[in-house]
C-alpha cells in the first residue's frame, strides 16, 4: 500500500527538533510521498531545500490567505518567477478565508486572483485554501482557468463539490474524518465518487481522533484512510490505489522532478 499525503506543512518549525524522525516512521506507514504548500514567501527558500533534500517530498509555492499582512507587493512577481525557475507541482496554498475575522476580504481576493493568473500561466494546477467562501473561490476559478487543483480540508455542500469536480479538482480529506461528530464531512467522504477524493494530514494541524490535542503528524495518515473506508464501507486497499491515484493525476506527480 503506498499513500499520498497531500497537504503536510513538514517544513514549520514544529518539526524542527525531529523531521528525520517523522519522515522515517512516516514511510514506514506506508506514505510515501507528501506535498508541502507554502505559506508566505519567506519560506519558499527553505521548502524548496528541504525538498530538494529528502526523496519523495513535492512543494507546493504561494502565498496563504491567512498570512496577508506578511506578503508584499512584490511577492506575487517573485511567485511568477520562482514557479518558472522551480516547477513546484502546484501553486498553493492560496484562496479566500471568510472565517477568521479581520481578514481584508477585498485584499485576499486581489492576491487570490493574482496567483490563479500565476497558476494559469505557469499551467499549475493550484491547493486551495477556502473557508466561508466556496462561491467566490467557485466564481474567481470560473473567471482564471486554471488545471484543476485540490480544494484542501474540504468543507463545503455536495452541490460545491460537483462544481469544484467539473473544474477539474479533488477534494481534500484528513483528521476530521476520523472523529465520529464529524457528521458532515463524513457524509461529504461517503456520498462523493471516488475519484473525487484525495487524502491529507495537514499536519501539523488538525490532528486526527487518536492522538487529539498533539501536534498531528503525516504518519498518521492511515488513520484517515481507515476511517475513509470505514464511512465508505470500502476496501482499504482500494481506497490506497485511487485516492493515491488521484493525487497523482491532478498534481502530475509522476512527472514532477521531485526524487521518489
Ligand atoms: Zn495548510
Amino acid at each position: 500500500m503506498e499513500l499520498i499525503d497531500t497537504h503536510c506543512h513538514l517544513d514549520v518549525a514544529d518539526f524542527d527538533a525531529d523531521r528525520r524522525e517523522v519522515l522515517a516512521r512516516t514511510r514506514a506507514s506506508g506514505v510515501r510521498r507528501l506535498v508541502i504548500p507554502a505559506v508566505d514567501a519567506a519560506h519558499w527558500g527553505s521548502l524548496l531545500a528541504l525538498c530538494r533534500q529528502e526523496p519523495g517530498l513535492y512543494p507546493a509555492l504561494g502565498l496563504h490567505p491567512l498570512y496577508l499582512e506578511q506578503h508584499r507587493q512584490e511577492d506575487v512577481e517573485a511567485l511568477k518567477a520562482a514557479v518558472v525557475r522551480h516547477r513546484p507541482v502546484a501553486v498553493g496554498e492560496i484562496g479566500l478565508d471568510f472565517f477568521v475575522a479581520g481578514l481584508d476580504r477585498e485584499h485576499q481576493q486581489r492576491l487570490f486572483e493574482a496567483q490563479l493568473a500565476v497558476a494559469r500561466n505557469a499551467d499549475l494546477p493550484v491547493i486551495l485554501h477556502v473557508r466561508k467562501s466556496h462561491d467566490q473561490v467557485l466564481a474567481a476559478l470560473r473567471r482564471i482557468r486554471v488545471r484543476g487543483g485540490i480544494a484542501h480540508a474540504f468543507n463545503g455542500s455536495l452541490q460545491q463539490a460537483g462544481q469544484y469536480l467539473e473544474l477539474g479538482f479533488k477534494l481534500g480529506f484528513g483528521g476530521t474524518l476520523t472523529y465520529e461528530r464529524s457528521s458532515k464531512i463524513r457524509g461529504l467522504a461517503k456520498a462523493l465518487p471516488l475519484e473525487a477524493i484525495v487524502l491529507e494530514t495537514d499536519a501539523p494541524d488538525m490532528a486526527v481522533a487518536a492522538h487529539r490535542g498533539e501536534r498531528n503528524s503525516p504518519e498518521y495518515l492511515p488513520d484517515c484512510l481507515r476511517a475513509l473506508a470505514e464511512v465508505r464501507d470500502e476496501d482499504p486497499a482500494l481506497l490506497a490505489e485511487h485516492t493515491t491515484q488521484n493525487a497523482c493525476a491532478v498534481l502530475r506527480l509522476d512527472e514532477a522532478p521531485g526524487r521518489t
